[in-house]
């Protein structure tokens, strides 16, 4: 495609196109930029910018991380001790900040009387002094937790508001009295003075100035079909609640008002596609049946049932968009290659992408051996590297069309690589490719069909609003004998006895992984990298066994022949980086053990899994994890989340838990929308109406017959 010329809009790139831009709020006043809004110089624009937030809406979006309930206010006398209250005084002395002290000197603590006819109290301030100023007689509320210092009732640090006269008490209490939110805020900011206290005020003026122009993007009727309340109200709610329960009610309105602003964009791209005319690509009467006939095992239900449901969809004279989901090890491979033949029994080709050299030389060698068969010819692989000769053959072929099924790595969408007549595109481990990619493998043929397949198990939840455009099929069932792969956490000082039960397995005639994060020791790291870790057990603990080591700087023929010998049972033991995360299959390798385990996420762990427990003998993963003394809590929720359970979807829940959506089990390159309010989890049950009203609101702008953006 020449430079400067936009591929085509396909529904891969949308999730990342609607990530940035997605307002939770829309309309007019809601994308008046930063700098606009009243109240915000150009100082504290630059400040409030570099936390993301460029317009209005971004502003009303920032919900408070938490509340303080204040609308409790006791007399000092009986504030009980140790607990978090909200008291009204007098201040009684007049008090100035220390002068300040010469750099590198702590000043003095500053310290104000305050009383209110029950009692005294001293607040004092360790830092900041001079931004807490009193004359006497001014009237605070103030909040934070009572203590006794030397006999005394003493709050440290108390959140405070002057009050003018009795009635603030009742009416505008903005820091204290009341449900009091929190908003993070940075250094900058606060020097900004958008501290916690400026940024309430500020948010509060938004707020008055903004609120009569907020409207809901909601279809006519929405709010009423859905019990909803206004828009403007939930936004007031949101960062000024009356108490607790209607801040959250407020959320989960803006929540939904966000998850149907997402919804409708997925929506709108989803109908234009539907709208593009594409190839019909008739189900398979011979290769199909042929190819299901010869293969030495047979197909699990769930195989069948998406081999048909992607079979009707190629059908249909439409570009097939769909996303084939399976967990690692569910057959994910023959459900594509069925999807090829279809395609090449029509006369069309197909071209099937795969992150890695590896796996693509993986997939080469399967697809040849399952379809040969068949009588299934032309089959290649494309990838760097190859000569130049080779390669000017393979393009020639791929261009004339004697190629029927190309596969190869990101080769596959260089510019010179020209279909005769693509019909279907498959992108396997899509997770791991970029948008840009996906997008150009697409852009390869005339409405051709897209199939693209992961082992990323997500959350239905998060699948709307990832894929919410794509249709899609799940292999939901494991072929038959597979049994549970046998997780464990360790100790490094566990390693011996490791050691020794991998020479235990490789007596039994089976084979074993050991994956390390990095290649090479470096001086800033302590890890021990794949290629100690190599030399350390060829050398002591496994040297009576065939061991390689294989890393991404090999050569690709290097990692083509140490890979298709360890396929071959030549090689024992694997030590290897994560070049083998995806994909890899040898059936007979039953060992998987991770060092350093602790660095890892919980998708990659999950997949290093997959690598075993693919044939119908016991296996075991074990992740050594080294940071066993140090506090890292998040490892070892992620570790033990692993050692729960097998289940890729009870996995990315966990994740989801643990991490928050945009980290969940690999999807930030997927190009999870950043969503500001609603929570996947929380919200889930949001999904399916704000889908719903997002269906109506793009009836409704067809029959307008406004044009798409
Ligand atoms: P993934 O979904 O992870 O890509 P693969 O397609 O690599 O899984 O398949 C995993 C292994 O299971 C391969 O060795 C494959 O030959 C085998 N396999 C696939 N389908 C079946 C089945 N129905 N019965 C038995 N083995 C199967
Ligand atoms: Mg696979």
């Amino acid at each position: 495609m020449p430079a400067g010329e936009k591929p085509p809009a396909g529904p891969l790139e949308a999730p990342v196109e609607v990530a940035p831009a997605l307002p939770l709020l829309d309309g007019e006043p809601a994308r008046l930029a930063i700098e606009e809004v009243p109240g915000i110089g150009r100082l504290r624009a630059r400040a409030l910018r570099k936390l993301g937030l460029a317009t209005a809406a971004d502003l009303l979006a920032r919900l408070p991380r938490r509340f303080i309930d204040r609308s409790r206010i006791v007399p000092i006398a009986e504030a009980p001790i140790g607990e978090e209250v909200t008291l009204v005084g007098t201040v009684r002395t007049a008090s100035r900040p220390p002068p300040p002290v010469r750099r590198g000197r702590r000043s003095p603590p500053h310290s104000v009387e305050v009383e209110d006819g029950s009692g005294r109290l001293r607040c004092v301030w360790f830092q900041g002094a001079r931004y807490h100023t009193f004359e006497a007689g001014d009237v605070i509320a103030l909040s934070g937790r009572v203590e006794i210092y030397r006999g005394r009732r003493q709050v440290s640090h108390p959140e405070y508001e002057h009050l003018s006269d009795a009635e603030t008490v009742r009416a505008g209490l903005l820091h204290t009295g009341t449900v009091v939110p929190l908003y993070g805020s940075s250094a900058e900011m606060k020097e900004r003075g958008l501290g916690s206290r400026g940024f309430r005020r500020l948010m509060r003026d938004a707020l008055t100035r903004s609120l009569s122009s907020v409207g809901t993007q909601l279809p006519g009727g929405g709010e009423a079909r859905q019990g909803l309340m206004g828009l403007g109200q939930a936004l007031q709610d949101a960062h000024f609640p009356a108490d607790l329960g209607a801040a959250e009610r407020a959320r989960r309105r803006l929540a939904f008002e966000e998850l149907f602003l997402l919804q409708r964009e997925l929506e709108r791209r989803r109908r234009q596609l539907a709208g593009r005319p594409g190839r019909a690509i008739p189900a398979s009467r011979e290769l199909v049946p042929r190819l299901l006939a010869s293969i030495p095992f047979e197909p699990t239900a769930a195989q069948l049932r998406v081999i048909d449901e992607i079979g009707a969809d190629m059908a249909r004279p439409r570009p097939m968009r769909r996303l084939l989901h399976g967990d690692v090890g569910s057959g994910k491979t023959l459900v594509a290659l069925c999807a090829a033949l279809a395609a090449v029994e029509s006369g069309c080709q197909t071209a099937l992408m795969a992150p890695t050299e590896i796996l693509a030389e993986q997939h080469f060698h399967t697809l040849r051996r399952l379809a040969s068969p068949a009588g299934v010819e032309g089959i290649v692989l494309l990838k760097g590297g190859q000569r130049a000769v080779v390669r000017r053959e393979l393009l020639t072929g791929i261009a004339s069309g004697a190629v029927r099924i190309a596969v190869g790595t990101h080769a596959l969408i260089e510019e010179g690589v020209c279909f005769a007549r693509l019909g279907l595109a498959v992108v396997d481990e899509q997770h791991r490719f970029g948008v840009a990619q996906r997008t150009r493998l697409s852009a390869k043929g005339e409405g051709i069909d897209l199939l693209i397949m992961t082992a990323t198990p997500i959350p239905r939840s998060l699948a709307m609003t990832l894929y919410g455009d794509l249709a899609v099929s799940v292999i939901d069932e494991m072929p038959p004998g597979r049994q549970a792969v046998r997780t464990v956490r360790r100790d490094p000082s566990h390693r011996e006895r490791i050691h020794a039960f991998l020479v235990d397995q490789v007596a039994e005639g089976r084979q074993a992984y050991v994956v390390y994060p990095v290649i090479e020791e470096s001086e800033r790291s302590d890890l021990n990298s794949a290629r100690a870790g190599f030399e350390e057990l060829a050398r002591g603990p496994l040297k009576e066994l065939r061991l390689e080591l294989l890393h991404g700087r090999l050569s690709a023929d290097d990692k083509t022949g140490i890979m298709s010998r360890f396929a071959e049972g030549e090689i024992d033991v694997l030590v290897a980086t994560t070049v083998i995360e995806v994909g890899v299959d040898v059936p007979n390798a039953a060992v998987m053990v991770v060092e350093h385990a602790e660095r890892f996420g919980l998708a990659q762990l999950h997949q290093l899994r997959g690598r075993v427990g693919r044939g119908a003998s016991a296996a075991y993963c074990i992740l050594v994890d080294h940071a066993s003394g140090e506090d890292d809590a998040g490892a070892r929720a992620r570790l033990h989340s692993l050692c729960e359970t097998m289940d890729g979807f009870e996995l990315a829940r966990k994740d989801l838990e643990l991490r928050g959506p945009g980290e969940v089990m690999g999807t930030r390159q997927a190009g999870m929308p950043e969503l500001r309010v609603a929570h996947l989890l929380r919200d889930e049950d949001l999904l399916e109406p704000a889908r719903a009203e997002a269906r109506i609101a793009i009836d409704e702008e067809g029959e307008g017959g406004e044009e798409c953006p």
